[in-house]
């Protein structure tokens, strides 16, 4: 019988003592054989992803694609990237909506950045004939002008959590209890931290946002580009204890089945922002999600796609509602653009 996911953490944590949060985060999602994402079942059934709540949400995200390509220049070729595509759903939509518009397809070449070999397949299968290019990295971006599009990539990027404990801050681990369970505790030592919020006793934070912001700074510094990145996270506050697993669509402990259910955590938009400001990158947002998809004309392709098919229409409505409401999606979400310096102001914001 193969070892569970959670026995082997637990070896690994027997040998080597308790281990960070985002290490723990990085197995269950990564772990070649056992990671949520490498098996890459889970997505669709243990939560459900804006294109795959409506075709409206790609649709739309295509033609600011088409759009903003005209505004860094029209360059041919360019490549159109995406960061974590999941089931592929997201580009399928984006290419779907702009096939007319034959200059941009033309240039574009398909760049995907994703981890899991399950999900690659499964990319290829829905792209189909499209050629495209699999990369592991962002940093693997070849140089040249990109758009990057990335829906619910930056979530399940690992996390750090810290929590002051009396005066120290200490870094939260996963370690194991008299029962050989896992169980979250405090880091013996106390990490050596830049900046630590004055009045908060705690916080988190998300180190893989400055290699990004780094590669794209990178990627923008010779030539022109555009990133738009949709996630949920607050607007401006600094997310706290925001670790959370969802399996079958309902939320469950983070500790209770490595591998088997997503791990996510709310992204830090205004650390986002001032990195890349502090890299000289123009921001545009955050917004919110409902705004962004209303300014793009979200209301008018939802009635098209209603007069089309009428009989669709309850459904259509409601899913396009879902994406826009704020007591759903909404406002939860947000976008967030970062460019090149120099560019006119992006569609949406
Ligand atoms: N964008 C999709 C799915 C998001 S799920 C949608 O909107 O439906 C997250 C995706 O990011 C998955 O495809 C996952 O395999 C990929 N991913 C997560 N971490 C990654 C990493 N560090 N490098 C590359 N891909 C990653």
């Amino acid at each position: 019988m193969t070892t569970s996911l959670n026995d082997r953490i637990a070896k690994l944590i027997r040998e080597t003592g308790p281990i960070p949060v985002s290490v723990y985060m990085q197995l269950c999602l990564h772990d070649p054989r056992q990671g949520y994402y490498s098996q890459g079942e889970g997505l669709g059934r243990d939560f459900i992803t804006a294109p795959e709540i409506s075709q409206v949400f790609g649709e739309l995200i295509g033609l600011w694609c088409a759009h903003e390509w005209r505004s860094i220049g029209a360059p041919d070729p360019f490549r159109l990237v995406e960061l974590g595509p999941g089931r592929g759903v997201l580009m399928a939509d984006v290419l779907r909506a702009t096939r007319a518009i034959s200059d941009f397809h033309d240039a574009a070449d398909l760049t995907l950045v994703e981890a899991s070999p399950a999900l690659r397949r499964a990319q290829i299968d829905r792209l189909k004939p499209t050629e495209l290019t699999h990369i592991n990295t962002i940093e693997a971006i070849p140089d040249g002008p990109i758009l990057l599009i990335a829906n619910e990539f930056l979530d399940c990027l690992p996390v750090r959590q810290f929590i002051r404990d009396t005066e120290q801050w200490r870094e939260r681990v996963v370690g194991l209890s008299d029962a050989n369970e896992l169980v979250f505790g405090l880091s013996d030592t106390v990490p050596a931290l830049d900046n630590t919020p004055d009045n908060a006793q705690q916080f988190e934070m998300r180190p893989s946002l400055v290699a990004i912001v780094d590669a794209l700074a990178q990627r923008f510094a010779n030539h022109p580009g555009r990133a738009l990145f949709i996630d949920y996270g607050p607007a401006d506050a600094a997310p706290d204890d925001t670790l959370r697993a969802y399996k079958n669509g309902a939320q469950i402990s983070p500790l209770e089945t490595p591998g088997d259910a997503d791990l996510t955590s709310d992204v830090d938009f205004a650390d986002l922002k001032r990195i890349a400001l502090a890299q000289g990158l123009e921001i545009h947002g955050p917004i919110a999600q409902g705004d962004f998809l209303l300014a793009l004309g979200a209301a008018q392709r939802a009635e098209a796609l209603i007069r089309a098919n009428p009989k669709e229409a309850e459904a259509t409505a409601d899913a396009v509602h879902r994406l826009v409401d704020s007591a759903s999606m909404g406002v939860r979400f947000q976008a967030i653009a970062i460019s090149s310096p120099n560019l006119p102001p992006p569609a949406g914001f």
